[in-house]
């Protein structure tokens, strides 16, 4: 670190991204992205003509992604914010709502960058410990009076809450928002939107990373009642006002309106998911109940740490967290099929030669 870095930024505890290795071509498990290409309409969109245009801004009210985004969900541009990945529409979330004392709340094991994020803008931040099956308890939450975010599915477990608990937390106070972050929602889970109409504290956040195929084209999106959308608004234009690059906006639209390539892909990875869970189950593992498209696994005879070193050394990259409660455990995406047979075959190996 320099001598000029100031106080405040030498105390934040940075999120530690997976690893995206550009030395050796991996098996690569550990970032849950897809392993299918984006669609052919999204390969489609990003022409020449809009190439030859990036000399020009993007567009900073995003009204044709946003157009996109509201139509697949029955919405309206208003209810819609895009961003750079949805970690920028959290950021903002985090900017907007969690200031002046208020403070904000999540589990404990949950996505490693909500920490990052409540340090970065010096929020106080409430850890919520999730019961001892890993499961949410909403009545934990029930007396906080801050913002709560809710990874649903749940990151790295792959566990979900009911949409019923949900409603439960915004009716028991209507002055907090509780922002959900729905970004493996597709594979699994009870998805929130319904509710936007009827809650103006509900805030559902997305990404297109996970089932959507676009983790490289940095695209996430908030929907919400227009006057948090508004919100999030003044927070974008007080930091990135053209936050969503021409390409991804071309893509991120096309990607939203092709319905039946993500839900043959979505379909795909629920299927690999069941085949991967059945068959570590044989070789011993218990595997947490998983709405997302990867699980959470661990095995009474290799530790979590090791597992993620052996495989890593067999070329499959996998996730491991060397954190309290979870540190038995690897977080394996779901790729493709051949992929899982790859993985499944290396671990029986490994077992094999314990
Ligand atoms: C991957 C992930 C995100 C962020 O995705 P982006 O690539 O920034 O859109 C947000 N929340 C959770 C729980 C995630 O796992």
């Amino acid at each position: 670190m320099s001598r000029f870095l100031s106080n405040e930024a030498a105390a934040l505890a940075p999120y530690t991204p997976g690893e995206q290795p550009q030395d050796q071509q991996y098996i690569k498990l550990n970032t849950n992205e897809s392993p299918f290409p984006p669609s052919p309409k999204v390969i489609k969109a990003i022409s020449r003509a809009e190439l030859l245009k990036l000399n020009l801004y993007s567009d900073p009210t995003c009204s044709a992604l946003h157009a996109a985004i509201a139509d697949y969900y029955g919405l309206k541009p208003e209810n819609v914010l895009a961003g750079n990945g949805s970690d920028e529409v959290l950021a903002f979330a985090f900017r907007a709502f969690c200031g002046g004392g208020r403070g904000v709340a999540y589990a404990d094991i949950t996505y490693g960058f909500y920490k990052a994020q409540a340090a970065l803008f010096g929020l106080s931040a409430k850890m919520i410990p999730l019961r001892e099956d890993f499961t949410l308890n909403v009545d934990d939450y029930m007396d906080f009076p801050g913002t709560i975010f809710i990874a649903n599915p749940n990151a790295p477990t792959g566990m979900s809450v009911p949409r019923a608990d949900i409603q439960r937390l915004l009716e028991a106070n209507p002055n907090r928002v509780v922002v959900v972050d729905e970004a493996y929602v597709d594979f699994g889970g009870e998805s929130c939107v319904p509710m936007i109409f009827r809650y103006d504290n509900l805030l559902v956040i997305q990404t297109m990373s996970k089932s959507r195929q676009l983790a490289g084209g940095r695209l996430g999106f908030a929907l919400g009642h227009p006057d948090l959308i508004a919100d999030l608004n003044r927070v974008k234009y007080s930091f990135n006002p053209y936050n969503v690059n021409r390409l991804s906006m071309a893509a991120g639209a096309a990607a939203m309106a092709d319905t039946a390539y993500f839900d043959a892909c979505c379909a795909a990875v629920r299927q690999t998911r069941a085949w991967t869970v059945g068959e570590l189950e044989n070789l011993g593992f218990t595997v947490l109940p998983s709405s997302a498209n990867f699980i959470f696994a661990k095995s009474q005879r290799i530790p979590g740490g090791e597992l993620y070193r052996r495989l890593k050394e067999n070329g499959i990259l996998v996730r491991w967290f060397d954190a309290d409660r979870i540190r038995d455990y690897v977080r394996i995406t779901i790729g493709s099929m051949e992929q899982m047979e790859a993985l499944v075959d290396q671990i029986g190996q490994l077992l094999e030669a314990l």
